[in-house]
């Protein structure tokens, strides 16, 4: 059987037989890197070793990396519920080498991995290379035996992978499969990219240069190796299903929140269900991990997770809080991989409880302003930034709430008004304040609030930087 558990295992297993060194996963916080919001990759916990400021006892590595992709720069939450593959939390199972293997081993590692211990059928592979890397295109038609239709080289930077705007980097090569024409999607590369059919699964990233500075790019001495394939969505296609939703992790967690409302999902409703199935992972992980609710940075991604999933409860009818109930199926399929989930259950469960019980006050009288709002908008129309601002102030909704709840009718928000709403309201704010007889501690307060509200995250304002509002 390839339950998830047993992929993860088969991976490991692999890579240890063939020298690498199995290191744990590390924290969804990651240790001394402010710039990153959640660990994201594989590769962040190595990002020393790679630049050679700290050394190993290892030269190769093998991990299955937690990962959240929920805020920063690779975020997906938009995503989750949408498409196929998309989760905010997800694992990666990736193989390094720190300056031993290069691209020969690491290509035929990997297709020995997914044609014999996976059983994937050569005919459904195809891969892509950036377009100026024939080594690896050779490579893989001697490995694989590829022809040249099945080794798509792609220009863009999706096949480029780089550390920052200096430090490592180099091409990659990904690795896909076709599942088929019933499913809508076209090959990387081509305009219906973004559909199901041709489904990403493992990025082989080969570091060789080091980007001195913007203009200077030398050849590492050392060339190394680092790839993540998705967990879940190996197991999506071992399993013969078509979306990662429907592997036996998730069937089991969408069987638990059923229950717990009482009722099977339907076709209308699936979404809900994958949207609380998908946030109960990334919350609770991220829970154990040390993150809490709160209003600003991490813990607002937290939030904002949380009552983005608060909100599908209560669309399926959920009469009281949901989501605390659905800790113990989590702790049934992944408490034995994941000890931290044991061990934080008490405080998982309450976190959730409590933040379900303080938002669900106002999370029904949000709705209905926004429904009375929205009443005679139709699809294409823009929800004003005044209201939205109202029930981000007013009533808690996080604005990617608001937008989650418009998706469907397609009607957006009007984000500059939003933004307008808010600097406003800061403005007043700081008016009354310095009206209150102590000016001069409060200028001096906001003062250091603005400057470190621009370096340290603080919700959406370096959100709206980073481009995803
Ligand atoms: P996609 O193009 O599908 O968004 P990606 O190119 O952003 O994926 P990478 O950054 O290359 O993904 O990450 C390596 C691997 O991790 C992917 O090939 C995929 O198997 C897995 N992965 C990435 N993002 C997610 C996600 N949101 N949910 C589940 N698995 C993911
Ligand atoms: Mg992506
Ligand atoms: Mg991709
Ligand atoms: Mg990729």
């Amino acid at each position: 059987m390839s339950g998830v558990n047993d992929i993860r295992s088969t991976f490991l297993d692999y890579f240890r037989k063939n020298g690498h060194e199995v290191v744990a996963s590390s924290p969804l916080v990651p240790r001394n890197d402010p710039t990153l919001m959640f660990t994201n990759a594989g590769m962040v916990q190595f990002k020393n070793v790679f630049t050679g400021l700290e050394k190993r006892p290892y030269s190769t590595a093998t991990t299955s990396q937690k990962c959240v992709r929920a805020g920063g720069k690779h975020n997906d939450l938009d995503n989750v519920g949408y498409t196929a593959r998309h989760l905010t939390y997800f694992e990666m199972l990736g193989n390094f080498s720190f300056g031993d293997y290069f691209k020969d081993r690491a290509i035929e590692l990997a297709w020995n991995l997914i044609t014999r211990e996976f059983g994937l059928s050569k005919d459904k592979l195809l891969v892509t290379v950036y377009h100026t890397d024939d080594e690896a295109a050779d490579y893989w038609k001697k490995i694989a035996g590829f022809p040249d239709d099945r080794i798509i080289r792609i220009p863009t930077s999706d096949n480029f992978w780089a550390m920052g705007d200096t430090g490592p980097c180099g091409p990659c090569s990904e690795i896909f499969i076709d599942r088929g024409e019933h499913i809508w999607g076209g090959p990387p590369g081509s305009p219906e990219e973004d559909g199901d059919r041709f489904l990403e699964f493992w990025n082989l990233v080969f570091m060789q240069y080091e980007q001195v500075t913007k203009e200077e790019r030398v050849d590492l001495p050392r060339p190394s190796i680092d790839t993540g394939m998705g967990l879940e969505r190996m197991a999506s296609i071992l399993q013969g299903v078509e979306s990662v939703f429907e592997t036996d992790l998730f069937r089991h967690l969408i069987d638990a929140a059923a229950s717990a409302l009482g009722h099977a999902p339907t076709k209308d409703n699936t979404a809900s269900f994958r949207v609380i199935a998908d946030h109960l992972r990334s919350a609770s992980f991220l829970i154990a991990d040390g993150v809490l609710p709160s209003n600003e940075g991490r813990g607002y991604v937290l939030r904002r997770i949380m009552r983005r999933a608060m909100r599908h409860g209560q669309l399926l009818g959920a009469g009281e809080p949901l989501m605390w109930k659905l800790v113990p199926a989590l702790l049934r399929e992944m408490g034995q991989a994941y000890p931290e989930l044991v061990r934080g259950e008490a405080l998982i469960t309450e976190t959730l409880k409590l933040e379900e019980t303080r938002f669900r006050k106002t999370l029904a009288r949000g709705l209905t302003l926004l429904e009375e709002a929205t009443g005679d908008l139709s699809a294409g129309d823009m929800l004003d930034g005044e209201t939205a601002f109202k029930l981000y102030d007013t009533y808690g909704f996080p604005l990617d709430l608001t937008q989650d709840a418009l998706r469907q009718r397609n009607i957006s928000v009007n984000l500059d008004g939003f933004n307008d709403a808010m600097q406003r309201q800061r403005a007043e704010a700081r008016a009354n304040w310095a009206g209150s007889g102590e000016a001069a501690t409060e200028t001096i307060w906001f003062a250091l609030r603005e400057k470190l509200g621009a370096t340290e995250f603080l919700g959406y304002d370096t959100e709206k930087a980073e481009g995803i509002v």
